[in-house]
């Protein structure tokens, strides 16, 4: 295949569908590639081991070389939001005047963001989730947060007429969720845009310092083996491959690019599981209808030093088989925490690590990745099991199991003070997962600690931008799908200024 366009996005998630949409409603010719499958609604089949091995990046059996953390991101049309929960936080403001005084993107404003959120969540229907969107195990968060007089509140959800069947994450098949796939990929075909399937990006095209286009393999799904070459050439190319794939590619084609893949976020996730000794509905509803924000901001003693916080709390759905993998027992004791499935409330953290891991190509050519909860992290996930217990203790849970290897279970605060603690946050003493892939290919006025000026084009090739979890300059603190597709419209918004059409 030899397509011609005046630009090629690599990807089609957040960032990329975002990107691709206001371009090609401006009257761009737009050629999407995508190496993940095309599955519409009928392809859902609500069963997980089939969407995880259908669309979960590497079948559902990512990890971080060591194993020790869990890497769950989506290879499909649409990106990681056929997966999302859709939560759709906007960048808290803190964040924004961070990246503006740091990193020198003087855009970071809510002046300049809010009329591109103010659109996005109007064509994503995102609201503030109903109760007929909560769970049982969403009220019971509810309810402890309330007791404590802990800061929390339902979550602005992007979804229309939602049937709260709780098979979100794998895939909607009903066409409810708003993913990419079903909104701005759609309007992309619609404006004349072309998207490609099972087409994985492997060269970018530089000529004279300038982004050409791109080529790469039409990719069999089943044995991941070449089938055909395809080219595309393009006045501009955009990267919006995700936190790995966009790092992956770059690295591949740019080595001396020494910044790629060198901070590597992804908002840890520590799960807890709270047994009530009755029925809990967790399995429909939306996973996450309630969000607990009172521990967003780290506090500081006097001296300066932690003293909690620097992490926000989900309320979490968990399949039986992604539960099963979560647990650390084994044989019959595995079976037994099983057997309660139905009686578990869950929440899960998104940590805003200080410490992030990094992205590489080993001497094989494989991308692998590195990832450790270290230094002050630890003590955030430490703070943040503990208080996520205490939200279950106080909505009436009869235990609350901390999923290390300790097989730690806490039953009132005294449980809470002195059995959690550090060594239940040490590197493999318990399930960890990530899937807030940030910062690979960061923005930044700084050419020597930035992939992207702050515009998204590349410092150093010409015609080249990134619009994507890559491009944001670290964690966000919140869920990040909304920073992502603002900041991919806002670069978009420049392209189309910049280069006219
Ligand atoms: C289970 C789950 C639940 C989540 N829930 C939420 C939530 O509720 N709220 C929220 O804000 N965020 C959530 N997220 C995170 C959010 O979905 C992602 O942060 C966001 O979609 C990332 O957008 P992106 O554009 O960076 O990349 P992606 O959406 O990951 O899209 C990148 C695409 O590029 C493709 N690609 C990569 N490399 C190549 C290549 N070489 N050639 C061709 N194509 C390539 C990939 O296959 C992928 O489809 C969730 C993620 C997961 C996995």
């Amino acid at each position: 295949m030899h397509e011609k366009a005046d630009v090629v996005i690599v990807g089609t998630g957040a960032g990329g569908g975002t990107l691709g949409a206001f371009l090609a409603e401006h009257g761009w010719n737009v050629v999407m590639v995508e190496k993940g499958g095309f599955f519409r609604a009928e392809d859902f089949s609500q069963r997980e081991e089939q969407a995880m091995t259908d669309f979960n990046g590497r079948r559902g059996l990512d990890a971080t070389d060591d194993n020790s953390v869990f890497l769950n991101y989506a290879e499909a049309v649409g990106g990681c939001t056929v997966h999302y929960w859709g939560d759709s936080f906007r960048t808290p403001h803190d964040r924004l005047e961070r990246w503006k005084t740091q990193r020198g993107i003087d855009w970071m404003t809510p002046a300049e963001l809010d009329p591109h959120w103010d659109v996005i969540e109007k064509e994503l229907g995102i609201h503030i989730a109903g109760p007929e969107l909560f769970n049982e195990n969403n009220r019971m968060v509810k309810a402890g947060c309330e007791k404590l007089g802990f800061e929390g509140g339902a979550v602005p959800t992007a979804r229309v007429d939602c049937l709260a069947c709780g098979w979100t994450q794998f895939g909607c098949a009903y066409n409810r969720k708003s993913s990419q796939l079903i909104t701005t990929i759609p309007r992309i075909s619609k404006a004349g845009g072309r998207i490609y399937s099972d087409a994985k990006v492997e060269r970018i095209i530089v000529e004279n310092g300038k982004a050409r286009g791109v080529e790469g393999s039409f990719i069999d799904r089943a044995t991941k083996a070449s089938k055909a070459r395809f080219r595309v050439d393009a006045d501009v190319v955009v990267i919006s491959g995700g936190g790995i794939g966009s790092a992956e590619l770059l690295l591949r084609n740019f080595p001396n690019e020494t910044i790629v893949g060198k901070r590597f976020y992804m908002n840890p996730h520590f799960f807890v599981w709270a047994d009530f000794d009755r029925e809990i509905d967790n399995q429909t509803g939306i996973p996450c209808a309630y969000a607990v924000h009172e521990f967003r901001q780290v506090k500081k003693n006097a001296q300066g030093d932690y003293a909690g916080g620097g992490y926000i709390m989900l309320s979490n759905h968990q399949s039986p088989g992604i539960l099963s993998a979560m647990l650390a027992e084994t044989g019959a004791a595995h079976t037994e925490r099983m057997k309660k499935y139905h009686q578990l409330g869950s929440l899960m953290s998104v940590i805003d690590e200080e410490h992030p891991g990094r992205i590489y190509i080993d001497k094989n050519g494989i991308r692998k990745s590195e990832m450790h909860v270290q230094g002050v992290d630890q003590l955030k996930a430490v703070d943040y099991l503990q208080n996520a217990s205490r939200i279950f203790l106080a909505a009436g849970a009869k235990e609350v199991w901390i999923p290390d290897v300790y097989g730690t279970i806490v039953r009132n605060e005294n449980d809470v003070r002195t059995k959690i603690t550090r060594r239940s946050v040490q590197t493999s003493a318990q399930f960890v997962a990530g899937s807030h892939f940030l910062g690979t290919a960061p923005m930044g006025a700084d050419p020597a600690d930035a992939f992207a000026k702050p515009t998204g084009e590349a410092h150093r090739v010409a015609n080249l931008y990134v619009a994507d979890g890559s491009a944001v300059p670290g964690s966000i603190s919140v869920d990040p799908s909304l920073t992502i597709m603002g900041f991919a419209r806002h670069i978009a918004a420049g392209m189309h200024t910049r280069y006219g059409r």
